[in-house]
């Protein structure tokens, strides 16, 4: 069998892995989801980006919007703020509530995240193996302007979604990150797998941060497999969302180019960009990563699982080279 290996953010990642499943039906894959998003709301703990590949190839996701559940209410919201307790910026609704509800009840029973994360699998049937990259506290915080001439740090979710990443980022720090422990089982993953694949995921916020965990990086380049990676950037911008104002905080131009050479060679075999960005593909190539421009929108699934096979042949291409 076949084990692939995915560092996922939320959307990006959770959609490129439907059609990964779809792709290699046979497979055995693993996911190593971000958790730097992760924020505690109303007593409650929120995965956000393990939420979103649970629900996404659980069947359970709000499809058009990409995040939170399908045929969501929203009467506990309203209840708190009735009562005045915010913060209404984030949008929890009512299935979602009952996740985070089972999840905080097991931490606070003891459990680590990583055995929460497989008994919520247990309902959702992902059909992929989920892992937290960590079960240790990692909270991505954002460096931005206080509005009295100095600069203050954010949680990552009041810059993204309250601050609607409109104002500029200075820095994103991975909190806590260096004294975080891989979560059990990643990097067996790792060492065991066949190849390794960066969805077209944020390379900062999400990818970024799972590689700050100490020993990701090093459990990717000594497994000794392909490692290839889809671009979230087409045409210069982010298919859909703000990846370029967190890409511009570390100084990294948005285009398909420069985040291949962000990660570098040192990490990535393999990059696909899109059709569209088929005059980057020699600048990649001059870094030492084999590049292919093929069609990159997941407009659905049946594309998104031939991104899927574009990738892993793009591996195999690596590996017989
Ligand atoms: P998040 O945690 O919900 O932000 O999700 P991810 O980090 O997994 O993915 C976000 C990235 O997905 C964004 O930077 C988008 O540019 C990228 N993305 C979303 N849809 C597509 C698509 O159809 N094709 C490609 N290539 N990238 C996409
Ligand atoms: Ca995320």
């Amino acid at each position: 069998m076949q084990r692939i290996v995915v560092l996922s953010g939320g959307i990006g990642g959770a959609r490129f892995l439907r059609g990964l499943r779809r792709a290699a039906p046979d497979a055995g894959i693993t996911v190593i989801g971000n958790t730097g998003d992760d924020i505690h709301l109303f007593g409650l703990k929120v995965c956000p980006d393990l939420d979103t590949v649970m629900y996404t190839l659980g069947g359970g996701i709000h499809d058009g919007q990409g995040w939170g559940r399908a045929d969501e209410t929203f009467t506990v919201k309203e209840e708190l703020a009735a009562y005045g307790v915010g913060p209404e910026w984030f949008g929890l609704g009512d299935r979602d509530f009952a996740t985070h509800i089972v999840r905080t009840q097991m931490l606070g029973a003891g459990y680590p995240l990583s055995a929460v994360t497989e008994a919520l699998c247990r309902r959702w049937e992902p059909g992929v193996t989920l892992l937290p990259m960590t079960d240790d506290r990692v909270e991505t915080h954002v460096v931005v302007d206080d509005g009295e001439g100095g600069r203050k740090a954010v949680h990552f979710q009041e810059y993204w979604v309250r601050l609607r990443a409109a104002v500029p980022a200075h820095a994103v720090l991975p909190v806590g990150a260096d004294q975080a422990a891989p979560a059990p089982g990643v990097l067996d993953a790792l060492a065991t797998a066949d190849v390794i694949v960066f969805p077209p995921s944020n390379p900062v916020v999400s990818i970024g941060t799972i590689l700050a965990v100490p020993g990701l990086r090093e459990g990717i380049a000594d497994a000794g497999v392909p490692v290839v990676g889809l671009s979230p950037i087409i045409g210069d911008a982010p298919v859909r969302g703000m990846a370029d104002k967190v890409l511009a905080a570390v100084g990294v131009p948005s285009t398909a180019a420069a985040v291949a050479q962000h990660y570098g060679s040192g990490l990535l075999d393999g990059w696909l960009v899109d059709t569209a960005d088929a005059d980057a593909v020699g600048a990649v190539e001059a870094d030492g990563i084999r590049c292919r421009a093929v069609p990159l929108l997941m407009t659905d699934i049946d594309a998104t699982a031939a991104m899927a096979r574009e990738a892993l042949s793009l591996a195999e291409e690596v590996k017989a080279a």
